[in-house]
């Protein structure tokens, strides 16, 4: 690289919690001046704690599915409870909603279609001011993960501006950092 060189963008992820990506995003941010950052972990984004941002955007983060069983039509039959693979089934054939992993199969099961399968507000997503730029951040509710499933309506796609450096921290989610937040876990 030359010594002129300019980086438009730089990518901070690991599949490992705890290696410091949120340290070494928020020092490069830092040095960035007046950048584009954008905190993409899956679980627990926590860029917000080093950059204190003000929010100027919040909208709604839905991510994924979760079942819904309908006691009323519940016939007992105890195939959701033995398809799935996370023990969110309670044995009275009620879905634990932490456990849930929204997978789908105790849908497909069901012989008697009691199971509803609607959209998951996991969250909220913002667009904040930070000392160091814009910060886009989300902020999940307990349990709640974009974990890389994908569905019809996952929420918008986020790009930076190409006038200005991005600095963006990610866990690995089997896609491109771009995609994410589609919100941003
Ligand atoms: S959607 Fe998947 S994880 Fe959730 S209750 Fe049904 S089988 Fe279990
Ligand atoms: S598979 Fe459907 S009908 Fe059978 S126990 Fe589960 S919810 Fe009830």
């Amino acid at each position: 690289m030359s010594a002129n060189a300019t980086i438009d963008e730089l990518v901070v992820l690991s599949g490992k919690g705890g290696t410091g990506k949120t340290s070494i995003t928020a020092s490069f941010a830092v040095l960035a001046g007046q950048a584009v950052i954008a905190d993409c972990d899956v679980d627990a984004a926590d860029l917000h704690l080093v950059l204190s941002p003000r929010a100027r955007e919040r909208h709604e983060f839905w991510s994924g599915r979760e079942a819904v069983i309908r006691q009323a039509d519940c016939i007992g039959c105890g195939e959701c409870l033995e398809n799935c693979r996370f023990g969110a089934i309670r044995p009275t054939f009620s879905v634990d909603p932490v456990s849930c992993e929204g997978c789908g199969v105790c849908v497909r099961f069901c012989p008697a279609n009691a199971i509803d399968f609607p959209e998951r507000r996991c969250g909220e997503w913002m667009v904040s001011d930070t000392r160091c730029g814009t910060l886009v951040h989300a902020r999940l509710g307990v349990a709640a993960e974009n974990s890389g499933k994908r569905f019809p309506r996952s929420g918008a796609r986020l790009g930076p501006s190409p006038r200005r450096p991005a600095v963006r921290s990610s866990s690995w989610t089997g896609r491109p950092a771009s995609d994410a937040p589609s919100s941003p876990r």
